[in-house]
């Protein structure tokens, strides 16, 4: 078993090669064992969970702005249904999987990742950047493998040509997890290009390499060669977020009529959040508060008029 404290979950922000090329290298064995034991996901559910959690906080460390979020949305044929995850650059992410118990066959030595998530489907991104509208960008699927149709997204999507590996070791729980991202930068030389396919092989076994060298062994193992400048390293985590009071404002916002309704047919209101698995209880009498605070609130914008 890994020791907490010596191996935390960190990402580390990297330009190669004198800023032509980027990278991000993480490492998310925790945040991926949280979500198996949270969600009781199966062997191919917590690879194809924890691969979308940690691309998913990636994405998240991309992002500039405090408040803005990303999510990530995989919908494929397979049994495992929908998988969706949120990435925010404060470096928490969350995410669960519509069945978590599902299970494919081995491929071989391999969890069969792309059989659980199906070769059909999309992959969607949407990045909340506190604009107007959010940003959208959607790719077919490529394999169900993760890695594969993040890559395609962000080639195709983003226009960055995007070299995208990421593994989940399994056994009881989580042995390893995490990933290696490089981009290329813009006006990126024909030799920095050919650098990187060159090395393409030694970064297939992310999670392994993670597993024995953890965070700045393996930068020093597989990115030596490409001149690494390490920008920063933040650590990351499974982390929800939701409280009784956000809940509260959410009934709020459904109105008086609803919450009335609610109280008439069901005697309260039960909410689940699929991130955490948890459920909050509301009774009747908690309700008629929320529609109380409602009508207090609606009062004072209209004596404010
Ligand atoms: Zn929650």
């Amino acid at each position: 078993m890994q020791n907490d404290m010596l191996y935390p979950d960190r990402l580390m922000r990297l330009s190669l090669m004198g800023g032509e090329a980027r990278a991000f290298l993480i490492e998310s064995t925790h945040l991926t064992e949280r979500a198996r034991s949270l969600h009781s996901t199966s062997k191919t559910a917590t690879a194809a969970l924890g691969r979308t959690l940690t691309l998913t906080s990636i994405l998240g460390a991309m992002l500039k702005g405090e408040d803005e979020s990303v999510t990530v949305r995989l919908d494929g044929d397979g049994p495992a249904g929908v998988i969706l995850c949120v990435g925010k650059p404060d470096g928490s992410v969350k995410g669960f999987v519509s069945h978590p118990g599902a299970e494919v066959a081995r491929r071989g030595e391999k969890l069969d990742v792309g059989a659980l998530v199906g070769h059909n489907g999309t992959l969607t991104v949407i990045k909340d950047l506190r604009l107007k509208e959010p940003y959208i960008g959607q790719v077919p699927l490529v394999s169900g493998e993760i890695g594969e149709d993040f890559a395609m997204y962000f080639t195709s999507s983003e226009q960055t040509p995007s070299l995208v590996s990421v593994g989940v070791l399994v056994a009881d729980r989580v042995v390893s997890s995490g990933a290696l991202v490089i981009q290329l930068m813009p006006g990126a030389s024909e030799a920095a290009i050919q650098s990187i396919e060159n090395s393409a092989g030694m970064f297939m076994d992310i999670s392994k390499t993670l597993l024995e060298y953890h965070l700045e062994g393996t930068c020093e193992q597989l990115l030596t060669h490409l001149e690494p400048e390490i920008l920063d390293t933040v650590p990351v985590a499974y982390r929800c977020g939701c409280t009784r009071q956000k809940v509260e404002t959410m009934l709020m916002s459904l109105g008086e009529n609803e919450l009335n309704d609610m109280i008439k047919t069901q005697n309260g209101a039960e909410v689940d959040c699929h991130f955490c698995n948890t459920r909050q209880r509301f009774t009747a009498e908690e309700l008629k508060n929320l529609i109380a605070r409602i009508k207090e609130k609606q009062n004072t914008i209209s004596d404010a008029k």
